[in-house]
């Protein structure tokens, strides 16, 4: 909800996740920098894609392409042709929105609609609640997942013929209103391309026109052949990278969600012709399943399958997640044909294809990919995690509950008192955890307001070196999640980490 929305935003500053870009400028709309904590838990989501992708698979390896590409790499893509939002104006704020999240929201509103009954006839009917048999008979709920579905159909149909005054007119019939203001008094909808220009070359006659990269998928298409060979892969394998993309989009009212300036990270699985699907089917599952294996709640996830197809694909869907506004895409996989590899060999005019030694014949492979982005990821977890708990005396603590593994800080060492040899006693566990470990020293405070500080900041461990430390070697190491503390030996702190933050 709109609250734990707020809260995530200014916790995200507060204890140094994010920041406005250029904020003493007043900040640049929907640009973000991320700050001290908030790019180690960025690094620490990459890695555990990357491990899981790349080390896990014998038959994908990843590169690092530019982000700047040939011009005619986006020729090639579509995305000079057809990279477009639909954009409408509202003439009395001035603010500008894509229609088709406009209509999105009012279809994911009459969803919450159903939901809700559902709760409550769930609270009603107890133990004899039939879910199935109440989604389908029950007058109310049938009504608002029709009108969810309906309203999709309409405007997925709408865009796809380019019907744009029709777009302008779901939005009138469905009296939606500028989310700010409330107005109702919109423009016309119009196609604007997503691509930021550039130009490389110093003078301005010789200038060649470039474009940012709008997704990083076209670094491994135009490296295809150059990895297949020099990697000696053999089809179906894998490529995959991690990198900045850049789209000039035209809602900036959702804080990391929509930016930019953002990072994703894709793989592409190249395939023999024939087989796409069954390899969409696999990747579908084993994407599904990293999610979950960071342990945010099953509930939280749900497949969405696109009816519309983009013009490269021939089945796509996402995966979303329950963030504070909402379920929305949080990745995309697309089985993607040969459009692209096709595309680039009709504009390069170079072939693209592998030779399969055991058809012993040449093709363009078929390709999958998964694409999810880095920043919305990040967004999932510190949302997700950013939790108000009321202890049993009453108090509340905010506590950050991030899966340890990709918490920034992974504990924070603290000496009891700033004298009798403690400080250097927490010192010198720093130096021997520091190797494998983020760690951080703090000795400011009463020991109380440190353990608040840390739940704030996501750090699954406090140590704390005491007057007992000095006669038998032994801290307390406390938990965040549980606040329980144990008394263990220093030479096993390490281990007591490893059984929690290891892959
Ligand atoms: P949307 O419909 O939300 O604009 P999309 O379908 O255009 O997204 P893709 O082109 O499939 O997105 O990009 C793949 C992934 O990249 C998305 O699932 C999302 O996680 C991420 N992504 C796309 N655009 C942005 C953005 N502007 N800011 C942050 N992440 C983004």
């Amino acid at each position: 909800n709109e609250d734990q929305f707020k809260k995530v935003v200014s916790h995200a500053k507060e204890y140094g996740y994010i920041f406005a870009s250029s904020e003493i400028y007043d900040g640049l709309s929907a640009v973000y920098d991320y700050a001290q904590n908030g790019v180690e838990l960025k690094k620490n989501i990459r890695e555990y894609w990357w491990r899981s992708m790349v080390y896990m698979h014998q038959n994908i390896v990843g590169i690092d392409s530019a982000i700047l590409m040939h011009p005619t790499t986006w020729k090639a893509s579509g995305h000079v042709d057809a990279f477009n939002d639909p954009l409408i104006d509202n003439k009395d704020s001035k603010k500008r929105y894509r229609a088709d999240v406009l209509i999105e929201e009012y279809a994911e509103k009459q969803y919450q609609k159903a939901q809700k009954e559902i709760e409550k006839a769930k609270v009603r009917f107890g133990d004899n609640f039939d879910e199935q048999q109440f989604i389908t008979t029950n007058p109310r709920v049938v009504k608002y997942l029709e009108e969810q579905r309906n309203v999709l159909a309409r405007m997925a149909h709408s865009l796809e013929k380019e019907d744009l005054a029709d777009v302008k007119a779901l939005i009138e019939e469905l009296e939606i209103a500028d989310p700010e203001t409330g107005s109702r008094n919109w423009t016309e909808v119009r196609q604007f391309n997503l691509m930021f220009g550039t130009k490389l070359g110093a003078s301005a006659e010789n200038a060649m026109d470039l474009y940012l990269r709008p997704e990083t998928a076209q670094g491994i298409f135009v490296n295809f052949l150059n990895v297949q060979k020099s990697g000696r892969m053999k089809i179906p394998f894998g490529i995959a990278q991690t990198g900045k993309a850049f789209r000039n989009e035209i809602v900036a009212r959702q804080f990391i969600f929509r930016m930019r300036e953002f990072e994703q990270m894709e793989m592409q699985f190249f395939v023999r012709p024939g087989e796409e699907l069954k390899w969409y089917e696999y990747w579908k599952e084993t994407r599904l399943k990293w999610h979950l294996s960071l342990g945010m709640g099953e509930e939280n996830y749900r497949f969405h399958d696109h009816e519309k197809l983009a013009h490269y694909a021939n089945a796509a869907a996402d995966i979303e997640f329950n963030f504070p506004f909402g379920f929305k895409e949080l990745e995309g996989i697309h089985s993607r044909t040969d459009f692209d590899l096709k595309a680039h060999e009709k504009f390069s005019g170079k072939k693209l294809q592998f030779f399969d030694p055991e058809l012993n014949e040449n093709y363009v492979p078929y390709v999958v990919e998964t694409s999810i982005g880095l920043d919305r990821m990040f967004l999932a977890v510190l949302s997700h995690s950013l939790q108000d708990e009321t202890l049993e005396d009453g108090s509340v603590r905010t506590v950050l509950k991030l899966p340890a593994i990709l918490a920034p800080v992974k504990a924070a060492i603290l000496p009891l008192v700033k004298k009798d040899g403690l400080p250097e006693i927490a010192q010198n566990i720093i130096q021997n955890l520091q190797w494998d470990y983020n760690v951080i020293y703090d000795e400011k405070d009463a020991v109380g307001r440190r353990y608040r500080r840390q739940d704030a900041v996501g750090t699954p461990f406090c140590i704390t070196v005491d007057h007992q430390t000095l006669e038998d070697n032994t801290v307390t190491i406390r938990y965040r999640d549980s606040m329980q503390q144990e008394r263990i030996k220093i030479e096993e702190i390490s281990e007591k980490m490893k059984e929690t933050i290891s892959y």
